[in-house]
């Protein structure tokens, strides 16, 4: 018998089960993919860690999630400054002056405020929706060129019908700062995140290829406790419905040369484009091998994003009015069951970043474990 059971071995699960464990607790992981790290997994070809279930830059402002993770990688300087492409036009993003330069010719701060709060001005009321929060925040013309045709492809839905947060993600600059995040600390573990997840599962009996929903029977009676970190609905069978999902298709390529892009993300940001961006892995860790040499070839992703449907991989909640509301019924559920913790992207239903899900289940690991 096994105090906890966790299910999934992304970021949360790995964590909680390393947690446990070095509190003296017995720990079983199960997963129902070939291999462990969840959607973090990065998979070394070529001699570049390409991560598989889309790019991921680890950025954070909480100091005690940063000492945390640090003792299980040590972390590279990238920072990530994507490269939007409008029909053959290049922009900086995030949001910046090199931006407001290229789009309108300006060259100073005033100026470019000013062209802001003129463009701004057809919003007169709080932002209701994404096409509103975005023009109030930088003006028709970049969301026409840079958010619309991105948004409306990565969501598959209308802006006026998305929540106006998801676009405050994105800062927005009066200075030439291209860094994407407002973050203290950032960077992409030194040798691959799998190798960080395989270092916090140390010494931890992890079974792959193992679904915990086709063999919850057997699987409960092994654990006091379960930590479930898969979809909320699929737990309960979808009894209330199902959350709606955002999947996402990666086409992978090796290309026998050293450069594609010459960035690590270029977002195609026009509706036509049936890509919403291109990852080249190599640029993560400046186009070298673990070595320091030059790497001669190099793997690039292009990534279509879709509507979930039973059997995909889910990859971003929806966070809309519609999905919050069902899941508020799913949470019901779930506060019911008192042997299982929900947790994670999945089992909260939450558009969490790395940190956040850091943060999240450290906080669970105090309350949880004497
Ligand atoms: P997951 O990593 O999804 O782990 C859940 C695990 O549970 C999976 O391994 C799954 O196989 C397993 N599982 C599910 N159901 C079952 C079952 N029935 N039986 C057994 N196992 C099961 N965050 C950032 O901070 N920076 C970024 O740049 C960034 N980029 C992202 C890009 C994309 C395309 C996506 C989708 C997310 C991105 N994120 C990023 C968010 C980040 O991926 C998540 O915050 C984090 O990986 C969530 O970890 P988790 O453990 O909650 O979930
Ligand atoms: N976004 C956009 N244009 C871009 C990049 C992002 O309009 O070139 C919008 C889009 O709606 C996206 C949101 O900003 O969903 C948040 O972007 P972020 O890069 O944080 O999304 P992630 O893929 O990391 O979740």
């Amino acid at each position: 018998m096994y105090d906890y059971l966790v299910v999934g071995s992304g970021l949360y699960g790995a964590i909680f089960a390393h947690e446990a464990k070095a509190h003296g607790k017995s720990v079983l992981v199960v997963d129902k993919r070939s291999n462990i790290a969840g959607n973090i997994y990065t998979e070394n070809i070529e001699g570049i860690n390409v991560h598989k279930y889309g790019a991921h830059i680890f950025h954070t402002n909480n100091k005690k999630v940063w000492n945390y993770i640090t003792k299980f990688a040590e972390f590279n300087r990238f920072t990530n400054s994507p490269v939007a492409n409008y029909k053959g036009e290049l922009y900086s993003l995030p949001f910046n002056m090199y931006t407001f330069n290229k789009m309108w010719g300006v060259v100073t701060p005033e100026e470019a405020a000013a062209k802001i709060e003129e463009q701004r001005k057809e919003i007169t009321h709080e932002p209701q929706n994404l096409e509103e929060q975005a023009i109030s925040l930088v003006g028709r013309d970049i969301y026409e060129k840079l958010i619309k045709g991105y948004t409306e492809k990565q969501w598959g839905r209308d802006c006026k019908d998305l929540p106006a947060f998801i676009i405050k993600r994105l800062p927005v600059r009066l200075t030439f700062d291209n860094n994407y995040f407002n973050a203290l600390y950032q960077g992409i573990p030194i040798g691959g995140y799998t190798k960080m997840i395989a270092n916090l599962l140390d010494g931890i009996e992890v079974r792959l290829n193992t679904d915990y929903l086709e063999n919850k029977a057997e699987l409960d009676a092994l654990a006091d406790k379960i930590v479930y970190t898969g979809p909320i609905d699929a737990y309960f069978g979808y009894e209330l419905g199902t959350l709606e999902y955002r999947s996402v298709r990666f086409e992978n390529e090796l290309l026998d040369k050293p450069s594609f892009q010459g960035n690590a993300a270029v977002n195609y940001t026009d509706r036509e484009t049936p890509w919403t961006r291109i990852i080249e892995h190599k640029w993560f860790e400046f186009g070298k091998d673990e070595n320091g040499n030059d790497l001669p070839k190099t793997i690039i992703s292009r990534e279509y994003s879709s509507e979930w449907k039973p059997g995909d991989e889910p990859y971003y909640p929806v966070n809309d009015a519609k999905n919050g509301a069902l899941y508020a019924e799913y949470k019901k559920l779930a506060d019911a069951e008192p042997k299982v913790i929900f947790g994670g992207r999945l089992g909260e239903y939450k558009y969490y970043d790395m940190d956040q899900v850091i943060a999240a289940v450290l906080d669970r690991c105090d309350t949880e474990l004497q």
